[in-house]
This record gives structure tokens, sequence and C-alpha cells, in this order.
């Protein structure tokens, strides 16, 4: 459960970030220039200087399904670190994971490398992850976005792709928005009318 009011917080904050860079509410948002506009740093893992190659072995190859994007910070500047061995639709809703986190103000997980060169990721709590996804969803595919790919009649896969998302997350956002419902009650009362 969210905290009251931390949904309409979000979908203000979405519009909000469309707003500082002059987009329209219905505009795609990219998770790199909100990025830029946050001041974050975003770097593929084989980008960062200074790590054990073994640990790049392990994060690129060895095991690059268990994690796909981290955000670590020294106080004041935060990097978001990604799985650059992850194409297509993922990364986009990843960065913006990542940067929601920074948004809502999370303390961000540390790492740290162990002597034998292995990292350790300290990472979010369930519900600092629950409030981060929501929170991804409503920058990427806002509540104005949402009603306007449906009267458009926008097939799903270009919509998703449009939008830099997976097609199960456009609908995932739109049933847990609540737009499919109201759509569907918008077209049950004008038939009643007619
Ligand atoms: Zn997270």
């Amino acid at each position: 459960m969210f905290a009251r009011g931390f949904k309409t917080w979000c979908e203000t904050i979405s519009l909000q970030h469309r707003r500082t860079l002059k987009l329209r509410p219905i505009d795609p948002l990219d998770p790199q220039v909100v990025a830029k506009s946050l001041g974050v740093r975003i770097h593929g893992v084989d980008e960062i200087p200074g790590l054990d190659p073994r640990a790049i072995q392990t994060l690129l190859h060895d095991d690059p399904d268990s994690w796909s994007a981290v955000t670590i910070t020294n106080g004041r500047q935060s990097v978001i670190i990604f799985n650059s061995s992850h194409r297509g639709g993922r990364p986009a809703s990843d960065l913006m994971h990542e940067l929601a986190h920074v948004i809502i103000g999370h303390e961000p997980a540390r790492v740290d490398v162990t002597e034998d060169g292995s990292l350790i990721l300290n990472t979010y709590n369930r519900d600092q992850e629950d409030e981060a996804n929501w929170l991804a969803g409503c920058l990427l595919l806002p509540r104005d976005a949402l009603l306007w790919i449906k009267r458009q009649g926008l097939e799903p896969r270009e919509a998703a792709k449009q939008y830099g998302v997976s097609v199960a997350m456009l609908q995932y956002r739109l049933n847990v928005s609540g737009v499919e419902q109201q759509l569907q009650r918008t077209r049950a009362s004008v038939r009643k009318r007619t």
C-alpha cells in the first residue's frame, strides 16, 4: 500500500517533468533527457573506470539476467550504472525506475567491493521498490498519454515502441491507472443515450 496521495503526486511529477522539458502531457519522456535535467550520469557497467575485470565478467557474462540497473552516489553526484548486455525495450524502463528512486529521494544503494574483488549491493526495500515502479510507470505513461493512445486507436505494439516500454507495461498502466475502465464507462453511457 502506498502513502495517501502518493499516486496523485506521481502524476503531478510526471506532468511537471514534461512541462520543464517543454513537452506536451501526451509526449513520450526519454529517461536520458530526464537524467540530464536531474544532473544524474548514466554509464554502462563496462564504462566504469577501475572496476575489477572479474566483477565485469560476473555482471555482464556469468549472471547478466540477475540485475538491470543500479544507482550509486558519493553523496553529491548520483550515477546510474546499467547492464549494457540488455537491449530492446527494457533499458528505458529500467533507467526510469532508477531515476524514480532518485526523484523520490530514496537513499541510493551502496556498492561495496570486498577484498576478493566481488561486489556487494545493498538494495532498496520492498516499499521503496513498489514506489519506484509506480512512479516510473507514471513518468513513462501518464494518464494523458494513455487516454491519447486509446482515443487515437494506436496498436499496442506501436504505442509501446513510441513510449519506449514493453507491451506488458502499457497494458499494466492502462489497467492500474483506471483509464481502461474510464473509457468503458464512457462507451457504456454513450450507448445508453443513443
Ligand atoms: Zn529499484
